[in-house]
């Protein structure tokens, strides 16, 4: 029976991976909610036959668990609608700024938004989760309090410096990441140098992707097409933020290559997809860039990870009090020491509907990296072949086989 589910079910993943990415890169128009259908019909199917008497057993009931909600005809309708911001836009005063388009554009996504949410939490609720958080906490294998602390202590160790750094470079909130190109650097970088420089120094040199610098709405991504069609995709780099951009989806990519484990092993959930990206852009500038332009990348993810805790944080509580969002962005991002002009813009974060319960994963991921970092340099110092190594053998190989814990554990987290 898991052999069944594994072999159908890895044949829907890869084409999933291969529909979204024309939808994202190559104006594809193939229809998202037809493949959903098609995951819902296979994991409904398989709902209750699969008996978790090893590893492989445990994660194919996790998948089906999660993507009995997810792949739900009303959820994923609704979130398929929310991706495409066609659906809000019409009929905007073209006069308008961005930041007043974009504030008519959340207020009219809002209840769409908010019936997601709703409609999300009543069907975990009905499979006996408590929430739909927990069902995806559950899923990702993360204990929802345990984060919740690992956020909070973020927020303590770094938000007085991030307040001190966003009153030298006069940051806004309505323009964020313009804001964070204040952090400048006179080098020109090239992605493709970087990439072959960054391979070759940790000695990664059988490692194949395909990368495309073109631009897009997405400020980069990657993915894995099928057995070894690994993709990137990114905008020109123009700053250093893009630097850091580059790094984290190369550490998607090069997880995604030397994965040895197969099949359901292949699809990561994001607390370790997401967190291992985080750890690799946190390696790369000490390998890579001089003492001046490390120092600003890591003022540059400060400020990111900080606000991105915030954010995290903002969405447990808004779970509990959705009726609130306004007054709860208000005073979560108010932490910052920026006033919040327009508090209805939370409802446009694609991490409240597209990718929601998601983003405290890159707070992980930094604070993990943090401590692999202090590993590698107290251990390796500038052997940076080691570092690749070590990172093969203990997080990448293994896939999914690992869980999250295991690596959160190994450094007192
Ligand atoms: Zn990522």
């Amino acid at each position: 029976m898991l052999e069944q589910f594994e072999a159908q079910y890895m044949e829907l993943h890869w084409h999933y991976n291969q529909i979204l990415w024309n939808h994202y890169f190559n104006e594809g128009h193939d229809d998202l909610n037809q493949i959903d259908e098609k995951i819902y019909q296979l994991v409904s199917h398989f709902k209750d036959k699969i008996k978790n008497k090893n590893r492989k057993s445990l994660i194919a009931n996790l998948i089906i668990a999660k993507n009995l909600v997810e792949k739900d005809k009303d959820v994923s309708r609704l979130r398929n609608k929310l991706d495409e911001w066609n659906n809000y836009n019409q009929s905007i005063p073209s006069h308008l700024s961005i930041n007043e388009k974009k504030e008519i554009i959340a207020k009219r996504m809002r209840q769409d938004v908010l019936h997601l949410m709703e409609l999300r939490n009543r069907k975990s609720i009905d499979m006996g989760y408590k929430s739909y958080p927990d069902l995806i906490m559950t899923h990702d294998e993360l204990d929802l309090q345990k984060v919740i602390c690992l956020l909070k202590k973020y927020l303590d160790a770094n938000l007085s410096y991030t307040k001190e750094l966003i009153k030298k470079y006069n940051f806004c909130l309505d323009t964020w990441f313009q804001d964070l190109n204040k952090l400048k650097t006179n080098i020109s970088y090239q992605p493709y140098e970087l990439t072959k420089r960054f391979i070759q120094s940790l000695g990664f040199q059988s490692f194949r992707v395909n990368i495309d610098v073109k631009p897009s709405k997405i400020l980069g991504m990657a993915s894995n097409l099928g057995e070894n069609d690994i993709r990137i995709n990114l905008n020109a780099i123009h700053s250093l933020s893009d630097v850091s951009t580059l790094f984290h989806e190369l550490g998607h990519a090069l997880y995604y290559y030397y994965i040895e484990e197969k099949g359901l092993y292949q699809v990561l959930p994001p607390s370790l997809d997401e967190v291992t990206a985080v750890i690799v852009e946190t390696i790369a500038p000490i390998v890579l860039l001089h003492e001046e332009e490390m120092n600003k990348i890591e003022d540059i993810r400060t400020l990111e990870h900080t606000r991105i805790a915030i954010s995290a944080l903002f969405e447990f509580e808004l779970w509990n009090n959705p009726q609130h969002a306004e007054a709860l962005y208000k005073q979560y991002y108010e932490q910052l020491g920026i006033p919040v002009k327009t508090p209805s813009i939370w409802a446009i974060d694609s991490f409240r509907s597209i990718d929601p319960v998601y983003i405290h994963h890159y707070v992980l991921g930094a604070t993990l990296g943090d401590e692999i970092k202090g590993f590698f340099i107290k251990h390796y110092q500038h052997d940076y072949k080691l570092y690749g190594k070590w990172l093969v053998k203990n997080i990448f190989q293994k896939g999914r086989k690992m869980r999250i814990p295991e690596l959160l554990s190994r450094f007192n987290l």
